[in-house]
């Protein structure tokens, strides 16, 4: 007998199993792979992630879910877009257009214009608080719309030829134009909310050959529920959907929201006229009863209980609940079981695992073993016995193994947290002192120059690496190779005058999965892929277990490079917050008591480097304000926890030794309480690119401590002159006091070559020397 209870998918990863999108799509852009070729690979990862739905029982299958790039982008080409600088003539949006948006020419057209192009790609940005980015909408007051792609309606066909009836997905209307920006020099506070009157009739004509192409279901993503709304957005989200479904009555709509609560957004999605609502009732179970209280009757529910943003087994006890709640409240007509969200977020598969150990596995759930959770739950909520279920109690099971597995507690690791007193996240004495100290100490010129940390990751360091890891050479003659490349950095730091030295990172793949691999409590994959941006994937740690640091990490590397020189040495350690946010995080208990677990490590490393005679010590956060809850009202509970994770590794060490912390691609401005908070001696932030601009916040705020503003833009090859970094440090000057000014790049030089980093650092000592005897 068939269910009546449906099961649906948001969303697949279309990256496929072993990156195949990624090869072929770098591939297409070198010009060794043509057009069709790659069109042919992109349908055949289409077709068989349908199948693999289709197989897994998911009921109401996604299309159009698939991207070259995001989906926002996808969607400025469908509707016509494209800023006029991309010099679109109109007709279908080539995929060359669409990779001219997000990326800029390509070097090869670049050459052809002389350099002369000044085409520069659209703005990227975070997807809400993914580590997933999309190419940002860019709207003025003339902006129109008009229907420029087949995309949905190819993909919808495409699946049909093979059998199977698609829901195809689209992002909402005003999530569209909500999550894009306004770029008019004429009219800069233009609200792009005005532009739905053009919009809606072009949603209306896709909506309408969706629906003759023979569509029964289609997904409306308006993902800015989980936000904080303006009245206008609201009022828009109900005009919308009003114009929608009367519009194309036929077909049926879902709403879906999800990635956070609908708090004081309730009455405005559950008002909304359409067939079905989707909901994620993993981040937004602590408000599920209400909603279900609230529940239109004419409505079909969707409930997300497979959390799509992690990689744990789902808890079926936990799941069932909330489907039972539902089931009673709406009937089994008009509930569907989901992930919470798009899959997109998952790795694909554990199948592919083979390094993971079995226990490990069993506590895991990647995108196809959701997919099959989904189903499961499914099957056990019709059942009349589901608790003799094999399928739940093997759930049952893993669930408990995992909550009192000794890989994961260690009861000397929570004695030690849970005896963490206020007075350990403070250093001894306050700033002013410890500055006199350190100066004592480190006896700094004027503007004392330093780097980030990471200096050139060449093709030879690299490859050393690979040869270890495949066994082709001894750890001896590894670690040789490291020493070789830090004594050369070192005198070349020492030649061109650096005033603080770094070890240069060439240990180091990565500055969270280091430490990760020096740490308990972190597993890592093969082949956990999940898409960051465009072809850029990322492959994060997971954080299994109470975390502590068996060994020193670092010191052997910092005590080495120490030994080389009379110059002032610094440690480099990456921070608890930037581990937490590049990594997959354990569910089994707050992201706080995690950081805080990692801050103690990285405590231990920080004094036993200044017991190592190690002066300076930098402790990375970059992604300091990433972790920002999507809710303003979230913002101090997390600044808070935070905060004072960073301060708790920072606070180990005497007054003499300065702390040094690390932030890049951000604003401040929001964050700038919590970073003066952190309390480091001395701040590196990334300010060549925006001239400066970006210093505002801390001078604004009367920043106390002190502050090296990037002077080299990192992220280009150019490299800048004397000239320039003079310019942008007498910016500085002019809003800072010269004692509390220091000299550095934007970021780390790992992905810059020797070429570009020796003049360029020659430079900026130079530009600081000008300084000092201005
Ligand atoms: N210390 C790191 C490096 O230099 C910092 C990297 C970062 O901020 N993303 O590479
Ligand atoms: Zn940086």
């Amino acid at each position: 007998m068939a269910s009546t209870i449906r099961t649906h998918n948001l969303g697949y990863p279309r990256i496929g199993e072993k990156r195949e999108l990624k090869k072929s799509t770098e591939a297409f852009w070198r010009g060794t792979l043509t057009l069709e070729e790659l069109q042919t690979i992109a349908s055949e990862l289409r077709r068989k992630n349908w199948k693999t739905q289709q197989a897994a029982g998911i009921d109401l299958i996604p299309s159009n879910d698939f991207s070259f790039y995001d989906a926002m982008l996808d969607m400025s080409c469908l509707l016509g877009n494209v800023p006029a600088r991309f010099n679109w003539k109109g007709g279908v949006v080539g995929l060359e257009t669409l990779f001219l948006m997000a990326r800029g020419p390509s070097e090869a057209h670049a050459l052809e214009m002389n350099g002369n192009s000044q085409v520069t790609a659209s703005e990227m940005t975070k997807w809400f608080d993914t580590n997933y980015h999309y190419i940002v909408p860019e709207f003025d007051q003339n902006s129109t719309f008009k229907l420029s792609s087949n995309k949905p309606f190819d993909e919808f066909q495409e699946a049909l030829d093979i059998g199977i009836l698609t829901k195809p997905v689209l992002i909402g209307p005003v999530s569209f134009l909500s999550l894009g920006k306004v770029i008019d020099a004429e009219n800069p506070d233009f609200d792009q909310l005005a532009l739905l009157d053009r919009l809606l009739p072009v949603y209306t004509e896709i909506l309408q050959k969706l629906a003759d192409q023979g569509t029964k279901w289609v997904q409306m993503d308006e993902p800015i529920f989980a936000l904080d709304l303006s009245q206008a957005q609201k009022a828009a989200l109900k005009r919308s959907y009003d114009t929608l479904s009367q519009a194309v009555p036929s077909l049926k709509i879902m709403v879906a929201q999800y990635f956070g609560e609908l708090r004081d957004n309730k009455d405005a999605f559950l008002s909304l006229p359409v067939d079905c609502l989707h909901i994620d009732a993993e981040r937004g179970a602590a408000e599920l009863d209400e909603i279900l209280g609230a529940f239109p009757s004419d409505k079909t529910l969707s409930l997300g209980v497979v959390n799509g943003r992690n990689i744990w087994k789902n808890d079926f006890a936990k799941s069932l609940d909330k489907l039972r709640a539902a089931h009673t409240a709406v009937g089994s007509e008009c509930l569907i079981v989901s992930p919470s969200c798009s899959l997109l977020h998952s790795p694909i598969t554990l199948r592919n695992e083979k390094k993971l150990d079995d226990e490990l596995k069993t506590w895991l759930a990647f995108a196809e073993e959701k997919l099959e959770e989904v189903n499961t739950l499914r099957d056990l909520l019709e059942s009349q016995d589901a608790a003799s279920d094999s399928r739940y109690t093997d759930n049952q099971q893993a669930m408990e193994s995992r909550s009192n597995s000794k890989r994961i507690h260690h009861t000397a690791v929570k004695e030690r947290l849970a005896g963490v007193k206020p007075g350990d996240m403070d250093r001894k004495s306050p700033f002013d002192q410890r500055c006199q100290a350190q100066r004592e100490r480190l006896k700094l010129p004027l503007f004392p120059t330093t780097t980030i940390g990471s200096f050139p990751q060449t093709k030879a360091v690299r490859s050393n690496r690979a040869k270890l890891k495949r066994g082709l050479i001894t750890e001896a003659e590894y670690e040789t190779f490291v020493e070789q490349q830090i004594e050369e950095t070192i005198r070349f730091q020492e030649k061109v005058g650096i005033d603080v030295l770094v070890h240069g990172e060439f240990e180091r793949n990565d500055m969270v999965e280091y430490f990760g691999e020096e740490l308990e409590g972190f597993a890592f994959t093969e082949y956990a892929w999940v898409q960051s941006y465009g072809s850029r994937y990322v492959k994060p740690p997971i954080i299994y277990g109470d975390v502590f640091r068996p060994n020193p990490m670092t010191v052997r590397w910092s005590k080495y490079a120490q030994s080389l020189t009379d110059k002032p040495m610094k440690g480099m350690l990456t921070g608890p917050i930037t581990i937490l946010q590049w990594s997959f995080v354990r569910d089994d208990q707050p992201r706080r008591d995690t950081a805080n677990q990692i801050a103690l490590a990285i405590r231990d490393e920080a004094t036993d480097l200044e017991e190592a005679g190690i002066a300076a010590v930098q402790i990375d956060e970059p992604a300091l304000r990433e972790g920002l809850p999507l809710r303003k009202a979230d913002w101090e509970d997390y600044c808070e926890w935070a905060v004072n994770a960073f301060r708790l590794c920072a606070s180990g060490v005497r007054d003499d030794t300065q702390i040094h912390t690390h932030m890049c691609y951000c604003e401040f401005n929001d964050i700038i309480e919590s970073i003066a908070r952190l309390d480091a001696d001395v701040i590196s932030i990334e300010t060549s690119r925006s001239k400066m601009e970006l210093l505002d916040a801390f001078v604004d705020f009367q920043y106390p401590n002190e502050i090296g503003p990037g002077v080299y833009d990192i992220h280009s090859p150019r490299i800048p002159t004397e000239e320039e970094m003079v310019e942008l440090l007498k910016k500085a000057r002019e809003v800072l006091p010269a004692e509390r000014i220091w000299v550095n790049p934007d970021c780390g030089l790992k992905t810059r070559q020797w070429d570009e980093v020796k003049p360029a650092l020659f430079h900026m000592t130079r530009a600081a020397q000008a300084m000092r005897e201005n």
